[in-house]
């Protein structure tokens, strides 16, 4: 019984062929599953949502950006529910999906039962052009800069005796 198994599996993975398209199959399967989540939660939002920008007023994050120093909630909202639509490339709406921290304190501050939250990260996964749109955001793990920022940072960061250490 066991030899037979053996067998089995070794002509199956001495086959690529039969090995990749059940694995191919299967991420198709996932992938398709996942756009259809984005799907169902973005008309969901975009039906409840009434921009009155409660969500944007609650977070702690715009403090911390330039771009969003004068922003008014309901505006902001308004241009994350056009990249939902995938329709919108408002600057203060991207800057906000690209800040979002997940700190949670829009969710209670919603009065529609929208998850603010996840409104956000659907915008952002759209923003970084995901979905097959348009990326309005850098995807930073694309950056083909990444480790070169990441040595400049350390540069203006550390002592002479840290970056020694550190690019040792
Ligand atoms: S997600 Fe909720 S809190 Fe935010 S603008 Fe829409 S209705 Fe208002």
């Amino acid at each position: 019984m066991l030899a037979d198994v053996t067998r089995r599996d070794c002509a199956t993975i001495s086959n690529p062929r039969k090995l990749a398209l059940p694995i191919r199959s299967s991420m198709e399967t996932r992938t398709a599953g996942l756009l259809a989540y984005i799907e169902r939660n973005v008309e969901r939002t975009l039906g409840a949502c009434t921009r009155c920008g409660k969500c944007f007023e609650a977070c702690p994050m715009p403090a911390y950006s330039p771009k969003l120093a004068d922003a008014q909630g309901g505006e902001i909202v308004a241009g994350v529910l056009d990249i939902l639509r995938g329709s919108g490339s408002a600057p203060g709406a991207v800057e906000w999906t690209r800040i979002c921290t997940q700190s949670a304190s829009c969710i209670p501050a919603c009065p529609e039962n929208v998850n603010p939250m996840l409104m956000l990260r659907l915008a952002h996964i759209i923003a970084l052009g995901s979905t097959g749109g348009t990326p309005l955001l850098a995807d930073p793990k694309r950056d083909p800069d990444f480790f070169r920022r990441i040595d400049a940072f350390a540069a203006l960061q550390l002592s002479d005796a840290e970056i020694a250490e550190w690019q040792r």
